[in-house]
């Protein structure tokens, strides 16, 4: 979210047939689940089946289960695995729309007291004086946006899952083996011989999707050849609830505000590197890997310590020819999944939700078929060019902040010292941080569905 906003909402068109361009260039690659504990029975009925119970599924089918849809969600992963701290040592940036959505679906109410709020944005080019900066209160009394360990999140997700014991079926840890569609519904065969038979199956199964494979929903990417490593340190002076952005020749380095735990105040670093080069990191020891990290943050923060384990993402781009095949619809990473340089991924993810749930509660007040074809059109052409759009925007931010080329760098900084000098440039570019212009779906406008 940090400098998505930069390109967002300008060139998009130009952006969008860009993409659709490089799409038609490169080769097309092929790729292919309530909460029912493991005793449920051999066929599992349910309006719509979600296959995916991570922070996108996990949200789309507490959204579905409390619109009334009886929805049966799928993981192969047991929730237990999915919520300790080994298992994801990221933090997210929700956007303030992304937020609303959280609240609409009961699941903030668990993550009051876990969230930092984002009042302010720096975005720096290496050691360069021109930076950009984002204050909240230009625009409002409302933060950028919310940082929150996606650990909390995720358990924040299953525990509003549990509250929709009518609606929502869990049937994990379970893989989805095959799919068959017929004119009215689709079933899904499990590993352990169960099925799940619904209407509509969304698969929220992330970059590697089985469903879209099998619905022959092709994909195009390619790979960054950089990777995020990923850790939590402390430090002696307060962040203040700033989150920074200091683009360096291999890569973005964030610094992302989390709550202070008592009186040690933390942040969540996002530190992107030449794949090769981040693998030489992850195996230096504690002392080695905390000075390089110290010498990257500065001494803003005094002190710095390292409080939590390394991680390491290697990163990638992947779009989804298509979002929906018949009865069959893409969310989240399934569909797109895209560099984290803005912290939109997720975001776009909880727009797909939002969206999505919106058409599915509409059309079942309507009495329509639950993947009626003009709704399934609908989600279609009102996700794939705003995901698109960001695609291209974090593709092309990626390259242009990415290296240290000398006419690059001064033509960039003097861009970003531009806008820093325009406020009404400025709050554009906040408002998109915040995610609350274009088509925004209800649910993210704070209104409920009826
Ligand atoms: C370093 C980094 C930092 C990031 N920071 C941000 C940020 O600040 N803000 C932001 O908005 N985004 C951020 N993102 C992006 C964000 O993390 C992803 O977009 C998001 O996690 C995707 O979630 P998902 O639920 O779609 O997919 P996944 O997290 O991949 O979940 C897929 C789920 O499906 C299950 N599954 C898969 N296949 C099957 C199957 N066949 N049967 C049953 N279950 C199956 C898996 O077990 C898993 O639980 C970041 C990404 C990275 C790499």
């Amino acid at each position: 979210m940090i400098i998505g906003s930069l390109f967002g909402g300008f060139t998009l068109l130009e952006m969008q047939r860009l993409l659709y361009d490089l799409a038609a260039m490169k080769p097309l690659r092929k790729n292919s689940y309530p909460l029912q504990r493991n005793n449920s029975p051999a066929l599992i009925q349910a309006d719509v089946a979600v296959v995916g119970a991570g922070m996108v599924g996990g949200t789309l089918a507490c959204a579905l289960a409390r619109y009334g849809i009886h929805t049966a969600v799928v993981d192969r992963l047991e929730p237990s695995t999915m919520v300790a701290h080994e298992f994801d040592g990221r933090a997210s940036a929700i956007a303030l729309s992304g937020q609303r959505l959280l609240k609409m679906l009961g699941v903030w109410s668990h993550l009051e007291s876990k969230s930092e709020p984002i009042k302010e944005i720096r975005v720096a080019d290496g050691k360069s004086l021109l930076f950009l900066h984002f204050d909240h209160t230009e625009i409002g009394d409302e933060p950028l946006g919310f940082m929150i360990e996606n650990r909390h999140l995720r358990a924040a997700i299953a525990t509003e899952m549990q509250l929709h014991p009518n609606k929502l079926s869990i049937v994990s840890p379970a893989s989805v083996t095959a799919l068959v569609t017929d004119a009215d519904t689709v079933t899904l065969s499990l590993e352990d011989g169960r099925k799940i038979r619904a209407s509509l199956v969304i698969s929220a199964e992330g970059r590697g999707s089985k469903i879209r494979g099998w619905s022959g929903i092709k994909t195009t990417g390619w790979k960054y050849k950089q990777t995020a490593i990923v850790t939590t340190i402390a430090h002696e002076q307060s962040h203040d609830s700033i989150a920074h952005e200091h683009f360096l020749p291999a890569g973005p380095f964030a610094i992302l505000p989390l709550l202070d735990n008592g009186n040690v105040h933390r942040s969540s670093l996002v530190w992107t590197e030449n794949s090769d080069t981040a693998s030489e990191y992850m195996t230096l020891d504690d002392s080695d890997f905390l000075m390089e990290i110290a010498d990257r943050v500065g001494g803003f923060l005094g002190t710095v310590s390292l409080i939590g384990p390394r991680f390491s993402y290697p990163l990638g781009m992947q779009f989804a020819s298509k979002y929906t095949a018949g009865r069959i619809a893409l969310v989240g990473d399934s569909a797109h999944s895209i560099h984290p340089i803005a912290g939109q991924g997720l975001n776009l993810g909880l727009r797909d939700v939002a969206a999505l749930t919106e058409i599915i509660v509409d059309g079942k007040q309507l009495g329509l078929d639950l993947a009626h074809p003009q709704g399934i059109a609908r989600y279609e052409r009102w996700r794939r060019s705003d995901n698109l759009s960001m695609a291209i925007v974090t593709d092309i931010l990626n390259r242009l902040f990415s290296n240290d080329v000398g006419p690059i760098k001064l033509s960039r900084d003097v861009g970003l010292a531009l806008v820093n000098k325009i406020p009404p440039l400025r709050r554009i570019f906040m408002m998109h941080a915040m995610g609350t212009v274009g088509d925004l779906p209800r649910l993210m406008r704070g209104e409920q569905l009826s």
